[in-house]
């Protein structure tokens, strides 16, 4: 299991990048995202786009994200652009998660993030050691843990599903008439 945590979220002005997390962490083959309980309205959007494009995927509240990282049962990866170099210690996280069958929580920041986290995570990763974004982060993370096998994924209960073509957009629907 991979589990995606956001950790902050500034109503208003986080809206979009909170959004962002989940809809990235749902694409790229995250398992689900817990979001900070004043994020609903990301919650709704993130719900609303697995119920159209399918799953499975689960977004959820959680009102101590803190408590979740001390509490979490497998190894905690905290993104940052202070931590060792993804390329340097994917290997590990992998061998753990897929070869230990570790769950993984993957904590992502908004605003300064708490040293407690630091201290907590079993890795702190950073994609590039360059300030940039957590869905940024959050995607090369992704992809290098699984190797890229998440662009095979196929989904469950979709109404709809793009046709990938060269020029042009097509949106089908699928499943029951
Ligand atoms: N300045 C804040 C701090 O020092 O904790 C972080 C702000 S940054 C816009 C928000 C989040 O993006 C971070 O918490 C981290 O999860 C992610 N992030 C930014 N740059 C990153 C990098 N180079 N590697 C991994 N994650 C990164």
């Amino acid at each position: 299991e991979v589990v995606i945590l956001r950790l902050g979220h500034r109503p208003g002005r986080d809206e979009r990048m909170t959004t962002h997390v989940g809809l990235t962490a749902r694409a790229l083959g995250a398992d689900r995202v817990c979001l900070p309980d004043n994020a609903g309205q990301s919650k709704a959007t993130v719900a609303d786009i697995t119920d159209r494009f399918g799953g499975p995927f689960d977004v959820e509240l959680t009102d101590s994200p803190q408590a979740m990282v001390r509490n979490w049962d497998g190894k905690v990866v905290h993104l940052t652009m202070y931590g060792e170099r993804v390329q340097d210690v994917e290997g590990e996280i992998r061998d753990a998660h897929r070869d230990a069958g570790e769950p993984l929580l993957v904590v992502v920041g908004a605003e300064k993030v708490p040293f407690d986290v630091y201290e907590e995570a079993d890795w702190n990763v950073g994609v590039t050691n360059q300030p940039h974004s957590e869905v940024a982060g959050l995607a090369v993370f992704l992809d290098r843990l699984f190797e890229g096998r998440e662009l095979e994924r196929e989904w469950d209960d979709a109404d709809r599903q793009v046709i990938p073509m060269e020029t042009g957009k097509r949106v089908e629907s699928v499943g029951e008439e």
